[in-house]
């Protein structure tokens, strides 16, 4: 006995490491099969976890045939009895079969052992471990499997940590982000606001006389606050009712070329110092909400406005696969890499750049392009400038 267990001293150890050393638990899973291996004989080896649906007791969530040859559908089935019937007793089961089914096909009735995977809060899952024609399972083996299981339930037990973890950063995220958020649209609020409020005071005053020009100049300082608020104000709701799926969109048919230049002789009025062009390659119809649409590209055009300040800013309209892309690449500083996976997100802002704003524009352009079956994404080289790219599905007239 002595013998036979330094004998598997460095079977344990080896297991070990296969437990610690991969990062994502299926190919630890695999390092860990790896091992067994060597350390038994089996030929299918199937992991099932409990399963929050009551009406299936468990759920398979990784098979591997190592031996005589069968198929992964297989594995499923074979594990399945044994599995439940440990997750129902706690315990270990050795299911060995008759000689009669023995005799008839050895491939039916297999040896099967099933583990218990257990956790702080009681079994997780169950381990099976299956063989084809024997021999039957020692009870030596049995334990060494026993010890395995409780390595596998360690490495699950890693893997539900681990996604704790990355959905409770997610949320600590979201709420920097919120509170943020709350600062920025404060300030933004507070900023038009205090103009209205001001040239209104002044204009009212009653000793001072204003001439026409003059009354002119704070009246449209008044409407431009009032618009830049209102915009403001519609851009929180509208990304309120795109994150709960609440925003009504209507597609019909419409040709893309024509919309964009549209978008560009208003951009052209409204952002005079940006240098705007459009390259049409091809004249498509897509299955649109041309207000939404419009909406995309204009807060598109308002960020190299803001971001790019005077850059040139190229809109292409090109064929890619069965779609249409759209690209809106401005010459402007860029965007540095760390940020580019978050500027979709809500009130996702580079820290630390100049230009009012909620970060909400570009969470509104994913949302509704989304909505078009669209896809859209940035790329961006500090110092060269920024792309944004539109993939939109081509609708064909029936
Ligand atoms: P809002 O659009 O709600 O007024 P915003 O412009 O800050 O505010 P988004 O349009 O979502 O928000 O943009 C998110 C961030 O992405 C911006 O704050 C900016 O840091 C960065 N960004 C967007 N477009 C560009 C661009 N063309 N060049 C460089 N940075 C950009
Ligand atoms: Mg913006």
């Amino acid at each position: 006995m002595q013998i036979e267990q330094e004998e598997h001293i460095p079977d344990v150890l080896a297991l070990a490491e296969a437990v610690t050393q991969q990062e994502d638990w299926k190919e630890a899973l695999d390092s860990v099969l790896a091992v067994v291996r060597s350390i038994f004989l089996f030929d299918n080896l199937a992991l099932y976890l409990l399963n929050e649906n009551p009406a299936n007791l468990t759920e398979i969530v990784y098979a591997r045939a190592v031996g005589r040859g069968q198929s992964a559908g297989a594995d499923a089935a074979w594990g399945v009895e044994t599995a439940n019937q440990v997750i129902r007793q706690n315990q270990f089961i050795l299911a060995n079969p008759t000689e009669a089914g023995l005799a008839a096909n050895r491939l039916r009735e297999p040896y099967l052992l099933g583990l218990p995977l257990r956790n702080d809060s009681g079994i997780a899952g169950a381990l099976v471990f299956v063989r084809f024609g024997g021999p039957p399972y020692t009870p030596e083996q049995v334990q060494r499997a026993q010890y395995i299981a409780t390595q596998v339930a360690s490495l699950l037990e890693r893997k539900t940590l681990k996604e704790k973890l990355a959905a409770l950063e997610d949320a600590r995220r979201l709420l920097a982000l919120q509170d943020d958020f709350i600062a920025t649209i404060s300030h933004e609020l507070r900023t038009p606001l205090g103009f209205i409020k001001g040239y209104a005071t002044t204009l009212l005053r009653q000793d001072a006389e204003w001439d026409e020009q003059t009354r002119r100049e704070f009246l449209t300082i008044i409407a431009e606050e009032a618009d830049h608020l209102n915009e403001l104000i519609e851009n929180v709701l509208e990304s309120a009712r795109l994150q709960s799926n609440t925003l009504p969109i209507h597609l019909q048919p419409l040709r893309l070329d024509a919309l964009l230049k549209d978008i560009l002789s208003r951009g052209k009025a409204r952002y005079k110092e940006t240098d705007l062009h459009l390259e049409l390659s091809l004249t498509p119809l897509v299955l649109a909400d041309g207000v939404r649409l419009t909406q995309v590209f204009e807060n598109l055009l308002s960020n190299a406005a803001k971001y790019a300040p005077g850059a040139p800013v190229h809109l292409r309209l090109t064929p890619k696969e069965n779609a249409c892309l759209i690209t809106f690449a401005d010459s402007g500083p860029g965007i540095a890499p760390q940020h580019l996976p978050h500027i979709f997100q809500r009130f996702y802002r580079v820290p630390g750049q100049g230009g009012s704003g909620s970060g909400l524009g570009l969470f509104i352009c994913k949302k509704i392009i989304e909505a078009h079956g669209g896809t859209i994404w940035v790329e961006s080289e500090p110092g060269q400038g920024t792309s944004f790219l539109i993939q939109l599905p081509i609708f064909h007239a029936p």
